[in-house]
């Protein structure tokens, strides 16, 4: 299998996991993990999303696995201080050593009012300040059921995608990581069919080579995202345009995200 950008599998907590969860999943994700730094094996590039307490608890447990372990924030704020009560700023997350940032996750724009303008004015102060940023796209149910999905994604594409500063850098350096994550199947049981997934990727990517050029396009990470688990993770990474995961449910215990993590492994020795 040709992965020539990588696998990335990321772990969106959401709001779940208190100190003590954190503390509970790194023990034992070191067990089940640990054993393998000497095994020559090649890992996927790993990544977790805690909540903003979780953060420095899961960052300082990180090291001490067997590959590295990226820890992302659920979100930050474009401006770096100011009156944005219960915000979180780019300089709050660099002085705790966070360099990896969600924005635009489907929950965000629809129950936070977050919009395609908004997720751009992250996107382009956060890459700005140096942060690696994760952008999530996606069409509900009722937009695929009357077949908008491309339209949909598109628009936004075009209006959450940075046009600024570091915007156009970021793609060529794989700072910019696209999640394409269909509303319909998010936390419902619901996936996208390979074949669904494949074609949502393979639109995002020539979306990108018409709009970025052909070396940006062939760089970015595209992500699949919408209750992957253990035992449909394969068939996804088997897909092309498919360069990991984002995952919600299934990443909240250690031994589905370690079965996750050794499907990315898998899928980068075929
Ligand atoms: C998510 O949180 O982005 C997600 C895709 O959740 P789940 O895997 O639970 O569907």
């Amino acid at each position: 299998m040709n992965k020539s950008r990588g696998i990335l599998i990321a772990g969106n907590w959401k709001m779940n996991t208190t100190r003590a969860d954190t503390d509970a999943f790194f023990k034992t994700l070191r067990v089940l993990t640990g054993d393998e730094a000497n095994s020559g094996k090649t890992w996927p590039e790993a990544c977790l999303i805690p909540p903003t307490l979780s953060l420095a608890r899961a960052l300082s447990l990180s090291d001490r696995l067997a590959f590295p372990m990226r820890i992302a924030a659920q979100n930050a704020h474009w401006e770096k201080k100011g009156a944005f009560t219960g915000e979180t700023s780019g300089p709050m997350l660099t002085e705790l050593g966070i360099s990896w940032v969600l924005i635009g996750h489907s929950e965000r724009r629809q129950y936070f009012a977050e919009t395609d303008e908004t997720v751009r004015k992250r996107a382009e102060s956060l890459l700005a300040q140096g942060f690696r940023v994760i952008l999530c796209i996606g069409e509900t149910r009722e937009q695929r059921e009357t077949k908008q999905t491309d339209t949909v994604l598109a628009r936004q594409l075009q209006g959450a995608l940075p046009t600024r500063g570091e915007g156009a850098a970021a793609y060529l350096d794989g700072r910019l990581i696209l999640a394409y994550e269909p509303v319909w199947a998010i936390g419902t049981g619901l996936t996208a069919t390979p074949a669904q997934a494949e074609e949502a990727h393979a639109f995002i990517r020539h979306w990108l080579e018409n709009h970025q050029g052909a070396p940006a396009a062939a760089a970015t990470k595209i992500l699949y995202g919408g209750s992957v688990t253990p035992e449909n993770i394969a068939e996804l990474l088997a897909c092309p345009n498919v360069d990991g995961g984002l995952v919600g449910g299934a990443s909240l215990k250690a031994e589905s995200y370690a079965q996750l993590l050794e499907a990315g492994a898998t899928a980068l020795a075929k």
